[in-house]
């Protein structure tokens, strides 16, 4: 079959690859973006079934000032809504809602651990000790403290709530040396009431996307680039490949040549996280209207620690429960209704047996999707930093990589995605 010409291909209409693309042909190049799903923004993803957009990925823009999606938000005129998680209310596993005094306390205490660790850290390094998991750093430096039962399920909240759920990633997986290496922009977060995937539409005006082509293989020399699809076969002068590491990982796209050991060993040693809401619409809002977050300290660690309440966003009774990681992964395998039970018995212990059940819900599940194999990326014990910057190096001036995984400091983000297509973008401008 004859192969179709483009000048550069990129793989994968996430953030990434439509910031490189459009960037690309805005500069005058003649781009073709191969995509598997029947839709544009990958890990962006607005599903409007329920009769309201609703985010099942990417959710808010995470620090406003200085952040390039902030600009896009002026560009693609979107509107935002500010979040304030200061206004949250914490339960205990009984059902017992926490005063501000014993929500101070638990946050101090996590800061206490957390510096603790770091000293540790630093003693780790000076004797020149192998990485261990930020649990095993935790464990060693909590049993001086004596804690009750009640203070360590508090702990397990603040852990789950202040570090699981934004690395999407177990205390037990992470790094101690490296968990919280990245940076941040400054002011507020912001979500988007009409779905972050205005983002990904705004970007995509007038791009050559080819939506529902699976990528299967990239062969590549020095003379160029064919990608085989399963609708057949395109040549380029370059490849931009934006797969997600949790793509990477399982090996469904092959290389030919096979990718530099180097990269190899970086795409095995970083994490590929978890983080799974699930979307749920009551008939009435039976919660503190005015919260934006509510807290649960679940005995199990981790166990639906955190409700988002969206009925200000949606203005529909909607909560958004998110689980990271081990609890989220053991989710994947049940059925709506065994998760739905679970999580109404949560509720039920924090607003009482009468509560309604939900009319409606979401479910996500990131690691069983093929073209995502998990949510985002995390420094796993054992990797650092340095992987993420292995894993952008281009090949042979041939391949060029983008994605969330390929950014440093900003991976694991939307920002960080969008940063790193414009990157590959400028390098392959910048080709002699
Ligand atoms: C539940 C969840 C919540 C999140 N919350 C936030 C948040 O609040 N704020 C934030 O900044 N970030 C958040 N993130 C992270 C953010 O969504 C990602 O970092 C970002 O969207 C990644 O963009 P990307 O372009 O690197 O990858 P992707 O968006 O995954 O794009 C890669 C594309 O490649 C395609 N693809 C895969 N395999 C193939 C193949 N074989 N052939 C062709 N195409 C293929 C995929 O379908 C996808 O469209 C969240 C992610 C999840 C899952």
């Amino acid at each position: 079959m004859i192969a179709q010409m483009a000048e550069v291909i990129i793989i994968g209409a996430g953030i990434a690859g439509l910031a490189a693309a459009s960037k690309l042909q805005s500069n005058g190049h003649d781009v073709i973006v191969l995509e598997a799903r029947d839709r544009i923004g990958g890990r962006i993803w607005t599903d409007r079934s329920l009769g309201f957009p609703i985010d099942l990925g990417a959710t808010w823009i995470h620090k406003m000032r200085g952040n390039p999606l902030t600009d896009l938000v002026y560009r693609f005129n979107l509107n935002t809504q500010i979040t304030n998680y200061d206004k949250h209310w914490v339960y205990d596993s009984q059902g017992n809602l926490l005063e501000d005094e014993a929500q101070d306390r638990l946050e101090a205490r996590l800061a206490t651990v957390l510096k603790a660790v770091g000293k540790r850290r630093k003693q780790m390094a000076r004797a020149d000790a192998d990485d261990m998991s930020l649990q095993d750093a935790v464990d060693a430096v909590i049993p001086a403290w004596g804690l009750s039962t009640q203070e360590r399920q508090e702990l397990n909240y603040a852990i789950a709530t202040e570090i699981e759920h934004d690395y999407a990633a177990d205390s037990t997986e992470l790094s101690c040396y490296h968990w919280d290496e990245g940076g941040e922009f400054a002011g507020d977060d912001c979500l988007f009431p009409n779905g972050y995937d205005q983002i990904a539409v705004g970007l995509a005006a007038g791009l050559n996307i080819r939506l529902e082509h699976v990528v299967q293989t990239v062969e590549y020399d020095t003379t160029g680039v064919r990608v085989g699809c399963d609708r057949g076969s395109f040549q380029a002068n370059y490849a931009v490949i934006t797969l997600p590491l949790g793509v990477l990982k399982r090996g469904s796209v092959v290389f030919s040549p096979v990718l530099p050991a180097r990269k190899q060993s970086a795409i095995q040693r970083l994490g590929m996280g978890l983080l799974n809401p699930v979307v749920l619409r009551f008939p009435s809002v039976f919660w503190e209207q005015e919260a934006e977050l509510l807290g649960y300290i679940a005995a199990n660690k981790g166990e639906w620690a955190e409700f988002y309440n969206f009925q200000r966003v949606t203005g529909q009774p909607v909560l958004v429960g998110f689980n990271a990681s081990r609890y989220a992964r053991q989710l994947e395998t049940w059925t709506d209704d065994q998760i739905l039970a679970a999580v109404m018995t949560v509720l039920r212990t924090l607003y009482g047996s009468s509560i309604p059940e939900p009319d409606a819900w979401k479910i996500a599940r990131w690691e069983a999707d093929p073209f995502a194999v998990g949510s985002y990326s995390f420094i796993a014990k054992d990797a650092s930093d340095k992987n993420y910057k292995t894993l952008a190096q281009p090949v042979i001036n041939r391949l060029f990589f983008a994605g969330e995984a390929t950014s440093r400091p900003y991976a694991a983000t939307v920002h960080g995605a969008l940063l790193s297509g414009w990157r590959e973008a400028d390098r392959i401008e910048n080709l002699d």
